[in-house]
């Protein structure tokens, strides 16, 4: 055994994609797999197939090169916009991308035209959240200019929210996307068959009945591996929230007093850290720092247990209340979507998968 680890429950990753098409094919919602938060893994990217996903997304080329790979039959999606830099390898192992530019679209259709190939594209519209796409005002100019493009297919407009700003998706901001759809299809007399909604914030809405019908296209990541929706991350009924388990081990304990010795100046992290005089604990050193897994990403799962804090290396906990815990015990942690990405992407936390 190989410590930390973090151990992957393929099973449970299967179900939560099954719980999540109940949601949302009643909505004739498409769900997209999104496997940024593993590096595209084939092993939990396969899982999610076996969930029936049927298109699998990512926003970098390197984990697309992985999944296309693994599952050439898959058609894949790229979810970061393209860089000018990397159209080529976008229409090399994508089908379909999310796009915002009239440069980078341009240098997508010469990309395409040379491998003889249509790639799909999904214009974003920036409906609020103030990260990639084009502002609602300015779309119709774009796709008068797209339209003539050799090689690309506009297939449909797309948003994301509640990644930068917190924008919650709304009956009220998803219907505008809806509504420049349809002014779209109007103007330039296409028909727009996909209408991309967002990501796994999109999914409490979804379960309410609340997203515009024209809405058909979800694209989860976080929904799938954590079983929750991302507004107010409440478990989806009958979904896991645990398919990840981190465990890592007791390096060392001591009875020690709880305020530092000396004139504090900054740690580390080049941070004043703070200290609450609670008389003298008895602390754990946990073979597990900041190089594997940021610490605001963890959740004890032994409620006795405490976290004190962490160094590059070292994780240090409370364990007072639980008096068996010892050198050598294992102790392990539930992780939230930062602590699941920091887990899964440190070269040292192993991985293990069980079905
Ligand atoms: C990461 C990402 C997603 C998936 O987000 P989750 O919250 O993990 O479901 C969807 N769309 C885009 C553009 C993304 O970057």
């Amino acid at each position: 055994m190989s410590l930390p680890e973090i151990v992957v429950d393929l099973t449970k990753i299967t179900k939560n994609v099954e719980v999540i098409r109940r949601i949302a094919e009643p909505y004739n919602v498409d769900v997209v797999g999104v496997t940024k938060g593993f590096l595209g893994d084939p092993k939990i990217a396969a899982a999610m197939l076996a969930g029936g996903i049927r298109m699998l997304a990512d926003s970098r080329l390197e984990n697309l090169a992985r999944l296309k790979l693994a599952f050439p039959e898959t058609p894949l999606m790229l979810l970061r916009l393209p860089g000018l830099s990397q159209v080529d390898d976008t229409v090399a192992l994508t089908e379909v991308s999310l796009n915002s530019t009239w440069e980078v679209l341009q240098a997508l259709s010469q990309a395409a035209l040379k491998r003889h190939k249509t790639h799909r594209v999904i214009l974003m519209v920036d409906m609020g959240d103030l990260r990639e796409g084009v502002w609602p005002d300015e779309l119709s100019q774009l796709v008068a200019r797209i339209l003539p493009l050799k090689g690309l297919i506009l297939e449909g407009l797309g948003v994301n929210l509640a990644c930068y700003g917190g924008v919650i998706p709304t009956t009220e901001n998803l219907g505008q996307l809806v509504e420049l759809s349809a002014a779209m299809e109007k103007e330039f007399g296409i028909s727009l068959p996909v209408i991309s909604g967002g990501n796994s914030a999109t999914l409490a809405l979804l379960q309410s009945g609340n997203v515009p019908s024209r809405i058909n296209q979800l694209r989860i990541g976080e929904g799938i591996l954590q079983g929750t929706e991302a507004v107010n991350r409440h478990r989806l009924p009958g979904a896991f929230s645990d398919a990840f388990i981190l465990r890592a081990e007791i390096l060392e304990i001591y009875n020690k007093p709880t305020m530092p010795i000396g004139s504090i100046g900054q740690n580390a992290f080049g941070e004043i850290p703070m200290f609450l005089d609670k008389g003298w604990r008895k602390r754990g050193i946990i073979a597990l720092g900041r190089q594997d897994v940021p610490t605001d990403g963890l959740i004890i799962r032994d409620a006795r247990l405490k976290i004190y804090g962490s160094s590059s290396d070292h994780l240090i906990v409370d364990v007072t209340e639980a008096p068996e815990v010892t050198v050598g015990s294992v102790v392990e942690f539930d992780l939230n979507y930062g602590g699941l990405l920091g887990a899964m992407t440190s070269p040292y936390v192993h991985k293990r998968y069980i079905y």
